[in-house]
């Protein structure tokens, strides 16, 4: 800064200038303009994007090799003969009949499974990685820092549920993905919605009932700032919410298409948004090469948001049997969770909540009844808010799904299944790659199971005794097996 008083106006102009020097040097700054941008982006993204410390990375060439493992794919119903799995890298290289193949390579290391059950890691299709063990008090009036800890932790604690994949369904991920994507911190791939897009009084509106009039163009709510929720009220809102997640890295964007459970100032009954404004946020996604995830419980909602384009509906549980038959007939999505009384999750609930999740409750049965009946795309996902030890249980919602399903059904369900929603990111999704089955070429996510969970579902519902070796992106991650 020079000696002579500058008028702050002009400093700030300064600064500005300066700082842009830094990032376009005037060559590069010419070569932006005429669309060269390549050195310049390459710059920018350097500056922007370069991890802090290296990520610890595999040994080049690193490998594992599985002897004597029976195989769950992801997709049949029975298991595989005896046979060895080898890992290059982080993909599946090689399946082989002979249970024990070697390598003469020095540099694979061999777990003898003796036996037991290979399958792809489990992948959750509808989770809150940010808030599925915080308390809303917690979530809405805690440090950021604080909360982002906690959230690793919790990240730490899905994989280690044999949880190797989870699509995001809302909360502020972004920043835990990418320390959990360059090695800072242990968790799941993560497929992150960001912020969930509500309308004024939708399922994702959490001010207080009486914070209103909300300015257009005014200070954001305390849910909006911390990257929980976006609230839009017109098409071109929404198109602005929209993009602001994709810009932040959504693989896929999520709208409150009606009333929800948790939140007290809307019913479960009202459907939110219309079909231009739902359609605002499908152009800005299917534009991305993604798609775009509505809660929905009722057959309205569910309808106007099929005829907006939508290609997933998160839960749905008050459907009725066309509205199921429409699902099935437009390949539309419908990921369901097994919502149904849990005494201790139901205790904390608001009495409004508490009304609101009886009727929930009802619908899950029928539900099921009618994805099974019409065949509909179904994506399994546990859906925790706001609830340690409901969190801890991830499993056991898995294990639920018995009442519907046979363990290969509710498994295909958990892991090739729910793989192919993932693919539905298009060109942008994160992780390209087959996940959620155990075949050549596929991303090396496994898990090495304790006794056959294609006999005994409830096996998932124990991870810390059942799953002895857990890698993903092929690395290990846990291990119990003596070498
Ligand atoms: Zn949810």
């Amino acid at each position: 800064m020079s000696s002579r008083s500058l008028p702050s106006t002009s400093f700030a102009v300064t600064m500005v200038r300066d700082l842009r020097r830094m990032l376009f040097p005037p060559l590069l700054a010419a070569a932006f303009l005429a669309g060269l941008c390549q050195p310049g982006l390459a710059q920018h993204e350097a500056l922007e994007l370069g991890p802090e410390e290296a990520a610890p990375a595999l040994p080049a060439g690193g490998a594992t090799l599985f002897l004597n493992v029976r195989i769950f794919d992801g997709k049949n119903s029975a298991l595989s003969a005896l046979s060895s799995v080898l890992v290059r890298n982080n993909v599946i290289e090689r399946i082989s009949a002979n249970p024990a193949a070697t390598e003469a390579s020095a540099d694979v290391s061999v777990i003898d499974a003796n036996g037991r059950v290979l399958m792809p890691g489990l992948i959750d299709a509808h989770w809150h990685m940010f808030m599925a063990a915080v308390s809303p008090a917690v979530l809405l009036t805690a440090d950021p820092g604080y909360l982002n800890l906690l959230a690793a932790r919790q990240a730490e604690a899905t994989l280690m549920r044999g949880f190797t994949t989870i699509r995001d369904m809302g909360g502020p991920v972004f920043g835990l993905k990418r320390a959990i994507d360059e090695g800072v911190t242990v968790g799941p791939r993560i497929y992150p919605s960001g912020a969930m897009i509500s309308q004024t009084s939708g399922h994702g509106d959490f001010r207080s009932r009486y914070e209103i009039p909300r300015a257009l163009g005014g200070p954001l709510s305390q849910s909006e700032l911390a990257g929980i929720a976006a609230i839009a009220d017109s098409p071109d809102e929404v198109r602005l919410r929209a993009r602001e997640q994709l810009r932040q890295g959504a693989s896929q964007i999520k709208l409150m298409g009606g009333g929800g459970v948790s939140s007290p100032h809307n019913p479960i009954e009202s459907t939110q948004f219309t079909e231009p404004e739902l359609h605002a946020a499908v152009e800005a996604a299917e534009n991305w090469g993604t798609y775009v995830a509505v809660h929905a419980y009722t057959p309205a909602t569910i309808r106007q948001a099929i005829a907006a384009g939508v290609k997933c509906i998160e839960h749905g549980q008050l459907i009725d049997e066309a509205t199921a038959q429409l699902l099935a007939g437009k390949g539309v999505w419908w990921s369901l969770q097994p919502l149904t009384y849990d005494a201790d999750v139901f205790s904390r609930m608001s009495p409004v909540s508490q009304k609101k999740a009886l009727a929930v409750f009802a619908g899950t049965e029928n539900a099921y009844k009618l994805a099974r009946k019409y065949k509909v795309k179904t994506a399994w996902g546990a859906d925790i808010l706001g609830d340690a030890g409901a969190a801890s249980r991830q499993g056991q919602y898995l294990a639920m799904m018995a009442r519907w399903y046979t363990p290969a059904e509710a498994l295909k369900m958990a892991t090739a299944d729910n793989g192919e929603l993932m693919a539905l990111s298009g060109f942008i999704n994160p992780y390209p790659g087959k996940l959620g089955v155990v075949e050549v070429g596929a991303l090396a996510d496994l898990l090495l199971v304790e006794g056959n969970p294609l006999d005994d579902l409830n096996l998932v519902a124990n991870p810390d005794k059942n799953f002895v070796v857990i890698m993903k992106d092929g690395k290990i991650y846990k291990n119990t097996l003596s070498k």
